[in-house]
């Protein structure tokens, strides 16, 4: 009776996976003949065929050659995929747009929306992955956090790590543990059935990547080969049929079963190499470029012109791209481009500007890819997330203003910021080629010929360059105590390893002996800088868990607060914001913003239009701290049965300065006090920081403030300012020491 039950249920399994509604296969049928057009669709066999010899296959291809879309489709039906493929990408919009895409493609629902569904997707503060869930995209950070769970990846039979190029700290981690995970499972222990590993890339040093697994496997000495018969590479032209980039084949290692016979014998092996290669050429059309001839220092302005000056003088169709830096320029073009537009004749075809920045809402990320309305010319305004992560269909032209905001981390003064600063020629190179997809495009680069020639070659690798702090508790999480014998791609400077140690120290995550604390385990498990963590932690000891929520929800999203351009604008807002204004500054102001949000059950998005508060950035204010709330309740900070609604009223002096006292545990090296001459001076590291225009508190003197972002722009200035007393500074110092 039990296996008649049992066959039913799998007949009715397969049933339901078979079975797929009608629009839902009219769309994956009509996808498959633009998946065939891809340039790596003659590559299935070989890829497929890599992966049931080797466990590691390195794989390259121009943006856009169907890398991300195809390659786990490829594999889901191989022999060993009995589980579910996990492929990471650096950013969110990534994981949800591919996910969205190759769900389309496969006539399958999202993860979220029915549990046969057999696409998904995980990102921080965003889970749509179901029981049946068999591509599954994440970000890099969420596979992480997977990975403190569960070590051993025993979910997944292959893991792909996407865009390796942009070479975040996260995906140097998820290479470093899974270099090791893929040693240990060839060496026959911790999991049952290999894991599988493609590593993918727009630009890599290829090389590099295969000597770096190979190293983590090669248990016994092995003579390099130079045999060049051994194909283990693939390699095509399927493009315009000039020379294609030949990637060598690398063959160090020895298969395990030779591993015995070689020890003691100098005999020469057949080596078979144990990582594979291929390449995928793209289709790249020509693009001219057209420089400047003198330097801007406006390239909004500059942008602005362009952005019409090719509305009205090309006849061609086709979209433009343009590169900015971040969502406030972004903003701030939005709006001019709509104004100036309004004044266009009737007669020329209308122009629609699209935002596309990592904190953007789902549904406004997707809107670049519906298809341009009759008409229209789309004008894409992004930050360096269109360089390589998400390929919008349509674009003929780029205007890259040539830079990016990019972490930085000063080890000196223990501060880390972003930075707009000049992007490397591999990077500006990736922007034009965004314009040559289709067809021949342009690409205007809002700098001179000169300018260009002087940007350094490559971007340094993130890990180069940040705050060590997060990558250290997630490796100290996962059980690695010596980190700085850990396998990294590139080794950061040991000077920046012992500066996060110590932060971590300060911040109760790890003991003195340097293993990892409980506070530090409840960190590492919530998708919040170690910082923000600690201020969480600290928040639910003071008992004002939910008000802290509401901060770091704000504080998550790039800015809640509209950018106003013109004067007029900035007067009627600052009348308008009034009510939200609280004298301790930028923290409690977010705290009542999103608390007043949060009541408003009618029309929130006329309550966000009369206090000049992005509604966007409130929605996703919103998601996050719907999250945060599971987070903390799963972790125990919160009570199952809590109410997840601060107090509206307005908070007492106590409570305010048990908010207060919180973010000071967090952020104690972003504290400054006022000098006799009226500036402001960093307590650790004596750095002369000044109230950032945007804060509540610009303008304003008291005697310590404490601040969650450090801005360098010409000048050093405190973003996010909460005024404190110096006896609270003086309690939390006391409290470390
Ligand atoms: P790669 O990973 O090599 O950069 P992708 O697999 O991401 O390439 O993309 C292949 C093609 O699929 C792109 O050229 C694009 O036209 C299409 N595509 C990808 N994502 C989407 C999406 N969300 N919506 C529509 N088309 C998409």
């Amino acid at each position: 009776k039990h296996s008649t039950h049992l066959a039913k249920r799998s007949n009715a399994h397969q049933r339901n996976e078979t079975q797929v509604p009608p629009h839902l296969s009219k769309k994956r049928d009509a996808l498959l003949s633009t998946r065939k057009a891809l340039p790596i669709w003659p590559h299935a066999e070989y890829i497929r065929a890599a992966l049931r010899k080797n466990n590691v296959l390195v794989l390259t291809g121009e943006t856009g050659s169907g890398k991300s879309t195809q390659v786990p489709q490829f594999l889901m039906s191989e022999p060993w995929c009995t589980k579910t493929i996990a492929i990471t990408q650096p950013r969110r919009v990534a994981a949800i747009s591919l996910a969205r895409r190759v769900a389309d493609e496969m006539g399958s629902l999202l993860g979220n929306q029915s549990p046969s569904a057999k696409v998904g997707y995980s990102v921080r503060f965003d889970n749509a992955a179901g029981p049946n869930t068999k591509v599954k995209f994440l970000t890099e950070g969420m596979l992480l956090q997977e990975m403190l769970r569960d070590p051993n990846m025993s979910q997944y039979s292959a893991i792909i790590v996407d865009e390796v190029h942009e070479r975040s700290v996260n995906v140097d981690l998820l290479l470093g543990f899974l270099r090791n995970l893929v040693a240990e499972t060839d060496q026959g222990t911790k999991r049952r059935n290999p894991l599988k590993v493609v590593v993918m890339s727009a630009t890599v040093d290829v090389e590099g990547l295969v000597a770096f697994f190979d190293e983590g496997l090669a248990p016994l000495e092995v003579k390099t080969s130079d045999s060049k018969d051994q194909h283990n590479s693939c390699s095509s032209d399927s493009g315009s049929g000039n020379s294609s980039q030949k990637i060598p084949d690398i063959q160090s290692a020895v298969a395990k079963d030779n591993d015995q016979n070689a020890r003691g014998t100098n005999q020469e092996q057949i080596r078979t190499p144990r990582i594979s290669t291929c390449h995928v050429e793209g289709r790249q059309y020509l693009v001219k470029t057209v420089y400047l001839s003198e330097p801007t220092q406006d390239w909004v302005e500059a942008a602005l012109k362009l952005i019409f000056q090719i509305h009205y003088k090309e006849s061609l169709p086709g979209d433009i791209l343009v590169f900015l830096t971040g969502q406030d320029t972004i903003e701030g073009l939005e709006k001019l481009v709509n104004d100036y537009a309004e004044g266009m004749d009737k007669e020329v075809p209308k122009l629609l500007p699209l935002p596309l920045f990592a904190a953007l809402p789902q549904h406004a990320q997707q809107q670049i890819f519906q298809p341009t309305p009759y008409r229209t010319r789309k004008v894409i305004l992004a930050t360096n997330i269109a360089e390589t992560s998400v390929t919008v269909p349509g674009v003929r032209f780029v205007i890259d203003c040539g830079k990016s905001k990019i972490k930085q981390f000063r080890n000196r003064l223990g501060l880390e910021s972003l930075l707009v600063k000049p992007v490397s020629k591999s990077a500006a190179i990736q922007r034009r080629g965004r314009a040559g997809r289709e067809a021949p495009g342009l690409c205007y680069r809002l700098y001179t010929e000169e300018g260009y020639k002087e940007l350094e070659e490559r971007t340094i690798p993130e890990i180069l360059r940040c705050d060590l702090s997060q990558a250290i508790l997630t490796m100290k999480a996962r059980g690695v105590d010596d980190v700085l014998n850990f396998p990294f791609l590139d080794r950061p400077p040991r000077e920046a390893l012992e500066k996060a140690l110590l932060q971590l120290l300060q911040l109760n995550a790890l003991t003195d002996v340097g293993a990892i604390s409980d506070t530090g385990l409840k960190i590492a498990k919530l998708p919040l800088t170690p910082t923000l963590g600690r201020v969480l932690v600290e928040a639910a000891e003071r008992d004002c868990l939910l008000d802290v929520i509401d901060i770091i929800s704000a504080l998550s999203v790039e800015n809640i607060f509209l950018n106003l351009v013109t004067e007029e604008r900035k007067e009627a807002a600052e009348v308008a914001r009034r009510e939200l204004y609280r004298r301790e500054g930028d923290h409690m102001t977010f705290l009542v913003t999103v608390q007043m949000y949060t009541e408003e059950h009618s029309d929130r998005k006329s309550w966000c239009e009369k206090h000049f508060v992005s509604h966007r950035a409130m929605q996703n204010v919103m998601n996050v701290r719907k999250q945060l709330h599971q987070q903390c309740t799963s972790l125990k900070l919160l009570s199952p049965h809590a109410s997840t609604t601060s107090s509206s009223s307005a908070p007492s002096d106590s409570k305010t300065q048990a908010i207060l006292a919180s973010l000071l545990r967090g952020f104690i090296s972003n504290t400054a006090r006022l000098m006799p001459d009226g500036s402001y001076k960093t307590l650790m590291g004596n750095q002369l920081v000044a109230i950032h225009p945007s804060s509540v508190l610009f303008g304003r003197k008291t005697e310590a403030i404490v601040f969650s972002e450090f801005v360098f722009t010409g000048k050093a200035w405190a973003r996010g300012v909460s005024a404190v007393q110096l006896d609270w500074v003086s309690e939390v110092v006391d409290a470390i020491m």
